[in-house]
């Protein structure tokens, strides 16, 4: 594979942004090949400047769900922008917008930021606003945003990076539990009893790979978060509007005080948002006084084409059938690839969020996964991509399907994760 015009440009980005990218997994660090410098994309195919075209399992890391550049979505951006940018003034597509996320994810209220990450620090402000205390509890693994609060013991691009810059005066109110050990949240408890305001958590994770959590231990959780009287927020950024319209927590029948959600939320443009109980939320500004602002939020553009792909999620509810049909022969598949080869490894799945781990055969939390192959995905991942399947650089990232991609796209991955094994033997 040709990849001279994406290193031009890549070397060229470089004199201006640190390391080329405007987020730090996007540079490859990893692996030895630089980032394609992608131009273009249209259903599952994304395709670079040198005209390599890949299938893609990354899918803006979750975000494209309906597939790259859906009409319903690309049509919507042509209307509105005719008439509307932006004006940091109220517009009625907030409240349609609204009306319909509160309805489809079955939440009193909600509130629009620009990011993941301000989603999550809205909803830790609301928390402590709302208990008066102080401490948030978080798991290993488990990534919410680059906030200060959240970087301890984070997974996705955090995960191999020494960290520098960070609060050391802020952090100390982050407690890091292990993922699916209520041993640790309840320590955790008993340790710092009338202060913990909030305990956050990715119900699925998707940010040490995927993994997801028992249900025991969500509904434990949940107890706890009850006996103590702090907040419990299911950060559903990447697993909202995923795994069902009402996120993870439909598969786990356990409802949080406070959602998070990103990613398909935007349909693709930048966007966030904190939801949840009514008693909560209207501690909001200017309801209340926890504030949170932004010029951008709720912006019309942003709002008119999360509407049009939640609409399109909501009057297609057999997208999440097919979705679950396609990733379990995706699954199985694999599995008797990666059998076939004799090798040690793991596959989590959970609905359409996937991660292959090596050298492994469980990973239940961030430690497990850590103890996997991180040399061997390594090459896989950097093969996969040589051979045109766009796969995320790192171990603790997940792959995503989007309903946009067929039979033939998940078979084209399988056959190359066999060339793959073979030219390990
Ligand atoms: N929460 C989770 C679970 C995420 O996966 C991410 C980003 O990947 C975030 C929060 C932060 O979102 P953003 O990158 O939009 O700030």
């Amino acid at each position: 594979m040709r990849l001279d015009k994406s290193k031009e440009i890549f070397d060229k980005t470089k004199r201006y942004i640190p390391g080329g990218v405007n987020s730090p997994i996007r540079a490859f660090k990893n692996l030895s090949i630089i980032p394609p410098i992608i131009s273009k994309g249209k259903g599952c195919h994304i395709f670079d400047v040198d005209g390599n075209e890949y299938i893609d399992f990354v899918l803006s890391w979750g975000a494209m769900i309906l597939g790259h550049c859906d009409p319903d979505v690309v049509n919507r951006i042509k209307e509105v922008v005719e008439e509307q940018i932006a004006f940091g003034a109220p517009t009625e597509i907030e409240y349609e917008m609204a009306k319909l996320v509160c309805e489809t994810a079955q939440i009193d209220m909600v509130r629009f930021v620009n990011s993941g990450t301000e989603a999550t620090m809205t909803a830790v402000r609301l928390a402590k606003g709302y208990t008066g205390k102080k401490k948030i509890v978080k798991f290993a693994g488990c990534y919410h945003g680059h906030h200060d609060i959240f970087l301890k013991e984070a997974g996705s691009a955090v995960a191999e990076l020494r960290l520098k810059g960070i609060d050391e005066d802020i952090v100390q109110n982050t407690i890091v539990v292990e993922y699916n050990n209520l041993d640790s949240v309840e320590k955790a408890f008993k340790e710092n009893k009338d202060e913990i305001a909030a305990v956050i958590i990715e119900p699925v994770a998707g940010n040490m790979g995927t993994v997801a959590s028992k249900k025991e231990f969500l509904q434990t959780l949940r107890e706890i978060c009850n006996f103590y009287g702090s907040v419990l927020i299911f950060d559903e950024v990447i697993t909202g509007f995923r795994l069902s319209l009402k996120g993870a927590r439909a598969l786990y029948n356990v409802e949080p005080d406070l959602i998070t959600l990103g990613k398909i939320i935007g349909g693709g443009l930048p966007c966030g948002a904190v939801g949840g109980k009514k008693e909560i939320m209207q501690c909001l500004a200017p309801q209340g006084n926890v504030f949170q602002a932004g010029t951008m939020s709720g912006n019309p553009i942003v709002m008119s084409v999360g509407y049009a792909t939640i609409k399109k999620l909501k009057e297609n509810p057999h997208f999440y059938s097919n979705l679950e049909m396609l990733a379990g022969k995706f699954e199985k598949e694999l599995t008797q690839v990666f059998s076939n080869s004799n090798l040690t490894f793991c596959i989590n799945r959970v609905g359409s969020m996937l991660t292959i781990f090596f050298g492994v055969e469980k990973v239940e939390n961030f430690e497990m996964a850590k103890m996997s192959d991180l040399d061997l995905f390594r090459s896989f991942a950097e093969y996969m991509i040589k051979n045109h399947i766009y796969v995320p650089s790192s171990q603790f990232e997940a792959m995503f399907l989007s309903v946009a991609h067929s039979e033939n796209d998940v078979e084209k991955f399988v056959e190359i994760a066999e060339e793959f094994c073979s030219s390990k033997r």
